[in-house]
C-alpha cells in the first residue's frame, strides 16, 4: 500500500505551510498573550479556498478529500493550535450540519457565505450543566412565529462573536410539548 500523499495534496500542504510560516508562527504568541483573535488569517484562509474544503463546489467550497483536510489542519496546528482549532470548528461542527441537513434555501444563505470565507461559523453545543453529556442540555426550541425560539444558556462557543461571526449552529430540544 502506498501511504504517500498525492502530488496535489503536498502541493496544499506546502502552500499552507509557507502561508502559515510566513503569516502565523511569527504572530502566534503575541495573539495569545493579547487574547487577540487574528480575523484577517480567517479571510485570507478564504482567498486561500480554504474555508470550506469539506463543502462541495456548488455551496463555495473545494471539495477535498479528508486526507488534504487533515493536511492543512496539521500545517495549522504547527504554526498555531488556536488558529488550528477555530479552522476546524469552523470547518466542521459549524458548517457540516448545514451541508447534511440544511434546506437547498438555507445551504444558499448560511452554508455558502461560510464555505467562500466570508463569515466565520461557530457551534453551540455546551451548557453550564451540560458537556461531556451532550444529551443532557437543556436549551429549548419551540417554533414562533413563523421561525424558533430559543429558550437556554450556552458557554465555551469558539468563533462566536467576532468580527465575521455569522451565527451560531445551535443544539437544542424540541418536542418538549411546546411545538
Ligand atoms: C478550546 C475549547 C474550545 C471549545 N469550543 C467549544 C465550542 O465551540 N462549542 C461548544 O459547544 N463547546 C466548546 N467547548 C466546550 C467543550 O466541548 C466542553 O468543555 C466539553 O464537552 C467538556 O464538557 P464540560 O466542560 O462541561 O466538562 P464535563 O462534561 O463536566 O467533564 C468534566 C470532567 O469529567 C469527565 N467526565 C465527564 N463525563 C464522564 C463520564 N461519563 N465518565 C467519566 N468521566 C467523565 C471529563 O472527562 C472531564 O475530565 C470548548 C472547550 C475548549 C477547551
Amino acid at each position: 500500500m502506498d501511504f504517500d500523499l498525492p502530488e496535489e495534496t503536498r502541493d496544499l500542504q506546502d502552500m499552507v505551510r509557507e502561508f502559515a510560516a510566513k503569516e502565523i508562527s511569527p504572530h502566534a504568541a503575541g495573539w495569545s498573550e493579547n487574547e487577540h483573535f487574528p480575523t484577517h488569517i480567517f479571510t485570507k484562509l478564504g482567498e486561500l479556498g480554504l474555508m470550506g474544503m469539506l463543502v462541495p463546489e456548488e455551496y463555495g467550497g473545494a471539495g477535498s478529500d479528508t486526507v488534504s483536510y487533515v493536511a492543512v489542519m496539521e500545517e495549522l496546528g504547527v504554526a498555531d493550535q488556536s488558529v488550528a482549532s477555530s479552522w476546524n470548528a469552523h470547518s466542521t461542527i459549524a458548517t457540516l450540519p448545514l451541508l447534511a441537513y440544511g434546506t437547498e434555501a438555507q445551504k444558499q444563505r448560511w452554508l455558502a457565505p461560510l464555505a467562500r470565507g466570508e463569515a466565520i461559523g461557530a457551534f453551540g453545543l455546551t451548557e453550564p450543566d451540560a458537556g461531556s453529556d451532550a444529551a443532557g442540555i437543556a436549551t429549548t426550541a419551540h417554533r414562533a412565529d413563523g421561525g424558533w425560539l430559543i429558550n437556554g444558556t450556552k458557554m465555551f462557543i469558539t468563533n462566536a462573536g467576532t468580527d465575521i461571526s455569522q451565527g451560531v449552529t445551535l443544539l437544542a430540544v424540541t418536542g418538549r410539548g411546546e411545538d
